[in-house]
């Protein structure tokens, strides 16, 4: 155990994930045990992967960081000698190249879907690494619920504000102790005169653990950034769809607070929050197109590994009821084939 709590100091990412479950498991019953736990630290199923992901990007970092030194000097705007900066970088090259091995031999021994991920387009073999190290072991999602909430993608109960602001979860973990001590503490809110629940999508709060897995979160946002950027068939045009359809429905900018158009705001300085603004539209359906992303990487990856996959996958995304194949967005596999093998509810729900 000595070893395996040892790595979660370095990226406590396993913690965020039992986190997650328990907070999935909670919602899900009803109830809870305890106001007070500590969490337990569960083993990684693919540590080696995880490892080399950090090795490589720890050399790309310092590569970089040479490069930019050089290209100051380059500018004229540092007096260092650029030949110590060209023998590091060549130093650091072949360093690079065998993280790169690596890590692609260890995304591989993950299973069939590092293939399956990197025969996306735009989907690059560190990319998708990364997604795998941080997903880790997709058995432990039993819903693609489970997935998009570990992601960030998730809603919970909070406490709000008469101004509607959230100001706490129902229930979550606070951090406890020194930094190399930490310990996560389950803590059960209580509310101020005023506050009322609602469900809301899930929000980091300060002084509050992150419900989702950040890097996870951003990973995901880089793949469909990079989506874009490549015109990745299916996954572009749906993005533009997502866009093109909130323009048509609200084509001008609304003020949240008074719920009318920017323009007849009266308050337009202490109204800061505008929606449907081309950043907000963009978000939007950045959103969608990462939910449908992990819903994707969830439906293959449990296949490859004959894992069941639960009814509402069929009808889960966006809540429009409307099923995208993966295989209809690049993916090499025939999902449909499997849904009336597969397509059932796990025997333990
Ligand atoms: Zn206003």
């Amino acid at each position: 155990m000595g070893e395996v709590r040892a790595m979660c100091y370095v990226k406590p990412i396993n913690c965020v994930r039992k986190q997650n479950q328990e907070e999935a498991e909670m919602s899900d019953n009803g109830h809870s045990e305890e106001t007070k736990r500590e969490i337990t630290l569960k083993p990684r199923r693919h540590p080696r992967l995880w490892q080399s992901y950090l090795w490589w990007e720890e050399m790309m970092k310092l590569r970089q960081k040479h490069l930019l030194r050089l290209n100051a000097i380059t500018r004229g705007a540092s007096s260092y000698a650029p030949d110590f900066e060209e023998a590091r970088i060549a130093a650091i090259n072949p360093v690079l190249e065998e993280a790169l091995d690596m890590l692609v031999a260890d995304a591989q021994a993950v299973g069939p879907i590092y293939g399956l991920f990197t025969g996306i387009k735009g989907i690059g073999p560190s990319l998708a690494a990364k997604v795998l190290a941080q997903v880790d072991d997709i058995a432990s999602f039993e819903t693609i619920s489970k997935l998009w909430r570990f992601a960030g993608y998730g809603m919970y109960e909070y406490w709000v504000d008469e101004k509607g602001a959230v100001q706490a979860p129902r229930e979550g973990y606070v951090s406890m102790g020194t930094q190399g001590e930490r310990e996560m503490v389950r803590k059960l809110t209580e509310p101020k005169e005023g506050w009322h629940l609602e469900t809301r999508r899930d929000v980091k709060i300060a002084g509050w653990k992150s419900p989702y897995n950040t890097m996870l979160k951003s990973t995901v946002w880089q793949c469909v950034a990079s989506f874009i950027k490549q015109q990745t068939p299916g996954y572009v045009e749906l993005y533009y769809q997502e866009k093109g359809r909130w323009a048509t429905e609200h084509p001008e900018p609304i003020c949240r607070t008074c719920g009318v158009p920017v323009s007849e705001c009266r308050a337009k300085r202490s109204h800061k929050v505008k929606l449907y603004t081309p950043a907000h539209m963009h978000a939007h359906a950045m959103r969608k197109v990462s939910k449908v992303l992990l819903q994707h990487l969830w439906v293959v990856w449990r296949i490859t590994e004959g894992l069941p996959i639960s009814r509402p996958w069929i009808h889960a995304v966006g809540g429009h009821g409307t099923y995208i194949a993966p295989e209809d967005f690049g993916w090499a596999i025939e999902t449909r084939a499997y849904q009336n093998v597969v397509g059932r509810e796990p025997a333990s729900t």
